[in-house]
């Protein structure tokens, strides 16, 4: 099974909608790959510049939340069906800075994962543990559980479709990137514990990344592993180098 990798920046609460714009435009031929699917996951305001901007490039735009309702009395909130009709077809769910700075839980992340694939927005689901929990040992059993939440409900073919991102909390914006062992085992038990659920078919065509700390230098290993179909990238997805992660092969 040859999975396509996929490479997406998540630029967290950076860039205006001006520096969006030129971002997207100095990017898109830098980063157009045939090879790979590149995805740049940007703040609601940035959306549309980027849409915009990177319109016949090839490169997909995402959002980095959404609400699991269509519409309703839910001040502030983002709904899929405003991404999905700006035409974005990525969302990030249950990132670690949103469940420890919003209070997310495994069961609003199962909501919006149900809701993206139902209206036809392709997940990407994070899960990592803690420096704490792996130091307790706890690290595979904690993703077992992040991803059996996570997915609950869902069919098989609805999971072949979900991107996991793996992003350790403590690799996260701390310039420590795991190791491409300690990556390749967790994002192995992650492929395990889909196939226990979901059966080995699903299992094999479920693309997983990694994240944390992934730079030029970094992701041409992380990315060999066979477990590793591609990053998600933060602090690196905001200047020129998130090109070098895009091109690790050459
Ligand atoms: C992230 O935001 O998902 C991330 C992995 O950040 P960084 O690459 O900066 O560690």
């Amino acid at each position: 099974m040859m999975r396509k990798k996929i490479i997406a920046g998540n630029w967290k609460m950076n860039k205006t909608p001006k520096e969006a714009t030129e971002f997207c435009k100095l990017m898109k031929d830098k980063v157009a790959s045939s090879e790979v699917d590149v995805v740049f996951c940007v703040p609601f305001v940035d959306l549309y510049p980027a849409l915009e901007e990177l319109k016949g490039a090839g490169i997909g735009v995402g959002a980095e939340n959404m609400h699991f309702e269509d519409s309703g009395a839910y001040t502030g909130e983002i709904s899929p069906l405003m991404l999905k009709e700006m035409g974005v077809s990525y969302v990030v769910l249950g990132h670690s800075e949103r469940r420890q700075y919003f209070n997310e839980t495994n069961d609003m992340v199962n909501k919006k994962v149900k809701k993206a694939l139902e209206v036809g927005i392709t997940p990407i689901m994070c899960c990592g543990e803690t420096l704490e929990q792996r130091e307790a040992g706890i690290t595979i059993e904690w993703i077992r559980i992040q991803i059996k939440c996570g997915l609950a409900g869902l069919t098989a073919e609805e999971v072949s479709k979900v991107v996991i991102a793996y992003e350790p909390i403590w690799a996260i914006g701390t310039g420590k990137t795991a190791t491409s062992e300690q990556a390749q085992e967790v994002c192995k038990a992650v492929r395990q514990v889909v196939g226990e659920v979901y059966g080995e078919t699903t299992a094999q065509q479920v693309r997983i990344q990694y994240g944390g700390s992934v730079n030029g230098k970094n992701a041409a290993e992380l990315f060999a592993m066979p477990d590793i179909d591609g990053g998600l990238v933060g602090g690196a997805s905001l200047k020129e180098e998130f090109q070098e992660i895009v091109h690790y092969q050459k």
